[in-house]
């Protein structure tokens, strides 16, 4: 099996991997400005997307463009999210040269869309290829794919814990190859419970102090388990964003959530906003919490909430991931200012960060790849890939990182 790395090699966004020529496994993009795409000009005979993603499935709709229709498989709610974050990409970058599609292409993609459950093995140019829930968001999944010499797992975004959207990665099938991330290879998430008590805890501590708490949230995965936490800590809230329509999304294939009738509960309990500004300003003058998109403050409700709240120290900024470098976020962590819609704001509120993360940990990682002692490992998506698979060599796995542009026998 011969397996070339698109995107996704020593870095994370942009995920593409091209197996034997044939079969391209993800085709993200990174949302960086401007939005980088994975290497080179790709023309597969078929195509399987991991998890709806921005960058894992951002740039699918480039596939269908000429005369190219591959097929591309992946499961129901992964071709929902897939699509509503390409008519979002059309939003901010349509008609521009940041954008290497339309919404001609968009439409296609639901004419080549095939859609499979976990364990439905099916046939994709040539490979046996099977899913198995990979416990990242709804619909995420492992990939086995199998060219009749060689079975390669690529294991997507994963969590072996459970979530409370969806429960954690179980399935360890059989591979001679395992491609895996490697996100959170030197991190140790702290336990779900405690961490959710501790947000619980703190959330309700400023409202009770007469506060306003603005909750910034990934749209697809964050907006809905944090509804959920709210939900059963009985903490009244607002979701406004694009998380709103991915939850309605969501809800349509139960199937692919841990718990759909949980789901169901938070979303009652919570007060969908449907967005104007004016009245998200009123909301932001209550004692209330406000789940919005986007996660990192990159643009979204999120701004106009906290460009109302965040001169009264009584008030609460909860960051619920990881801050990228470069991001609004991660200069609010860094520095208690960040630059939201051109105006520097000098924040006054109150900033904690919570570590809700859906990737496994460094000791999720190791559990996972404990089944694979036998099988040769490949490393991407992560910050320091070559580390992760020196400290697994260290420990006798076979273990290498390709770099982006590399070809691997196997
Ligand atoms: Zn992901």
């Amino acid at each position: 099996m011969e397996i070339e790395f698109l995107g996704g090699a020593r870095e994370g966004g942009r995920s593409a991997v091209l197996v034997n020529d044939e079969l391209l496994l993800d085709y993200g993009l990174d949302p960086a400005t401007p939005p980088q795409y994975p290497i080179g000009r790709v023309d597969p005979e078929g195509v399987v997307v991991s998890h709806g993603h921005l960058d894992h499935a951002g740039a699918v709709p480039a596939l269908v463009t000429g005369d190219a229709r591959p097929p591309i498989h992946w499961t129901p709610s992964t071709r929902e999210l897939a699509m509503t974050l390409a008519e979002d990409t059309l939003k901010l970058h349509g008609g521009t040269p940041q954008c290497p599609f339309t919404d001609t292409h968009v439409r296609r993609v639901t004419q080549v869309s095939e859609t499979h459950g976990y364990r439905d093995s099916f046939s994709v140019a040539g490979h046996e290829v099977t899913l198995f829930n990979a416990g990242h968001i709804p619909g995420s999944a492992h990939v086995l794919v199998d060219d009749g010499e060689t079975r390669l797992l690529y294991t997507g975004d994963f969590h072996t814990d459970d979530q409370r959207l969806v429960a954690g990665s179980r399935a360890r099938p059989e591979a001679d190859v395992v491609l895996t991330e490697s996100t959170y290879a030197t991190v140790e998430h702290s336990d779900r419970s405690q961490l959710e008590e501790r947000f619980a805890e703190s959330v309700r501590t400023t409202v009770w102090e007469g506060g306003t708490v603005v909750v910034p949230v990934f749209a697809i995965g964050r907006t809905q388990e944090l509804m959920m936490v709210c939900g059963a800590h009985d903490i009244d809230c607002y979701v406004d964003g694009l998380g709103v329509q991915v939850t309605r999304q969501l809800r349509r294939h139960p199937d692919f959530l841990r718990d759909a009738d949980a789901l169901a509960r938070a979303k009652s309990n919570a007060r969908i906003v449907s967005g104007a500004d004016g009245q998200r300003r009123r909301i932001a003058d209550q004692n209330t919490v406000i789940l919005t998109t986007a996660g990192m403050l990159t643009g979204g409700p999120a701004v106009t909430y906290i460009g109302e709240i965040y001169q009264r120290p009584v008030n609460k900024i909860a960051l619920t991931g990881y801050q990228v470098e470069g991001t609004p976020g991660r200069e609010l962590v860094e520095t208690g200012s960040a630059e939201l819609d051109g105006r520097m704001l000098p924040v006054s509120a109150q900033v904690e960060q919570y570590d809700f993360s859906a990737h496994a940990d460094r000791s999720g990682l190791r559990s996972f790849l404990a089944a694979y002692e036998d099988a040769e490992v490949l490393v991407n998506h992560g910050d320091d890939c070559p580390g992760f698979a020196e400290r697994l060599r260290a420990d006798g796995y076979e273990a290498r990182a390709p770099e982006l542009g590399e070809r691997v026998a196997v």
